[in-house]
């Protein structure tokens, strides 16, 4: 069994549903502070399958001792986290509290229930402003510029310290690109609370008449048309990723970096391009100053998860940019509404606190 935390997000949510499609069992751990119910219930449906689900926080010791010793679970895949880099300026300490001590809360409760495998969602954020185009795994980290990116950095710090302390560790840094899509059923997708800061959500909001029109941050940026240039990576091949680390895991010991990306960048104008010939009409968009903290451009270079996994991110701008836009227009306003939720499938266990 896999312990998916944060499943219930976003990509924690997809996760769940390739690992249930390959056979896992999975129990889910989640706080529910930026998910919704309804994205398991979702997964179920499409898997046809049933999974564990505990409303609960990651930091919390004594419930994943409880966890630990109720279930038989073999690895975990770690998402529970904060995301928002805004936030995190203005609230620091829950941002290291939440990312740096709850991977250490779980870590501990791992390793005395005997359990030493261990996926981490980390980010490209890492890198800050690399000097080297692409980005590979060699490429040095940088010195992220929120508490967000720093709390990833941390993170990382302490898996790689624990995994040096004791051979037995095996644990996958998985650093994230720009995760965009939606499952190709339009039944599961990203729902972000409030005002939405990555470029998709907003695009895919001002679609659906959420909001009225996309700020685009900068026009004067070095490179080909002037706007920010990102590898944006679908998160089916994202969370595939995720598998694949899981089976190397089984042969590897210490710490592995895999990027996950595409290795192709596209910049905002190509983006809003590229929405408009899915979506079959003009995005409304106007050109504002940089926004703070902003790099000019960030592509990967994947071929260490090429060669060390077989993996590969197989989806296409245009698959992504369809699928997003599938399950934004059958699901306007995220989990909050439309379909109605199907009944209680997913077991919740009086361990849940
Ligand atoms: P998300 O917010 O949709 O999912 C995170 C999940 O963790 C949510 O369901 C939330 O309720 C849960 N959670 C948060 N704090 C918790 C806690 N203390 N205890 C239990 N559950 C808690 O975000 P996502 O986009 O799915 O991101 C998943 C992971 O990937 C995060 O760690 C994020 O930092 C990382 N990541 C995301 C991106 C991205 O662009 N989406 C990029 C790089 C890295
Ligand atoms: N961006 C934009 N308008 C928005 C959000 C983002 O022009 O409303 C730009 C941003 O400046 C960057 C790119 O889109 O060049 C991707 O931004 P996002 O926040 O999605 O990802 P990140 O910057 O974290 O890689």
């Amino acid at each position: 069994m896999i312990l998916v935390t944060g499943g219930a997000g976003y990509i924690g949510s997809h996760a769940c549903l390739e690992l249930l499609l390959a056979g896992h069992e999975v129990l889910v751990l989640d706080n529910l502070c930026n998910s919704s119910r309804r994205a398991l219930e979702r997964v179920e449906q499409l898997a046809g399958r049933t999974l564990q689900f505990v409303k609960g926080d990651v930091r919390n010791r004594s419930l994943l001792t409880a966890l630990f010793a109720a279930y038989p679970v073999s690895a975990v895949m770690h998402f529970a986290g904060l995301k928002a880099v805004g936030e995190s300026v203005r609230e620091p300490l829950r941002y290291y509290e939440t990312n740096v001590s709850g991977s250490i809360a779980l870590c501990q409760a791992m390793a005395e229930a005997g359990i030493f495998k261990l996926v981490f969602s980390s980010s490209a954020t890492v890198y800050g402003e690399s000097a080297m185009m692409p980005i590979t795994e060699h490429c040095p980290t940088g010195v992220p510029t929120n508490p967000y990116g720093q709390s990833k950095l941390m993170a990382e710090s302490v898996l790689r310290g624990l995994a040096n302390s004791d051979p037995r560790w095996s644990i996958g840094l998985l650093r994230y690109f720009n995760p965009i899509g939606a499952h190709e059923s339009g039944l599961i997708g990203e729902d972000p609370n409030g005002t939405p800061n990555n470029l998709l959500p907003y695009m895919l909001q001002v679609a659906v008449g959420r909001r009225r029109e996309l700020s685009v941050y900068g026009d004067d940026y070095p490179t080909p048309d002037g706007t920010g240039v990102r590898d944006y990576i679908h998160v089916v091949d994202l969370v595939q990723g995720h598998l694949k680390a899981l089976e190397r895991l089984e042969q590897v010991n210490g710490v592995s970096v895999w990027n996950l990306g595409t290795g192709k960048g596209y910049s905002v104008k190509e983006m809003i391009g590229a929405f408009e010939a899915v979506i079959g009409r003009p995005l409304p968009h106007v050109i504002q100053p940089r926004r703070a903290g902003d790099i000019a451009q960030c592509w990967s270079d994947p071929t260490k998860a090429a060669i060390e996994l077989g993996w590969r991110a197989e989806r296409d701008l245009s698959t992504m940019l369809a699928d997003a836009w599938r399950w934004q227009s059958r699901n306007p306003q995220g989990y909050a509404e439309t379909q109605p939720a199907r009944q209680g499938a997913t077991a919740q266990t009086a361990l849940a606190s």
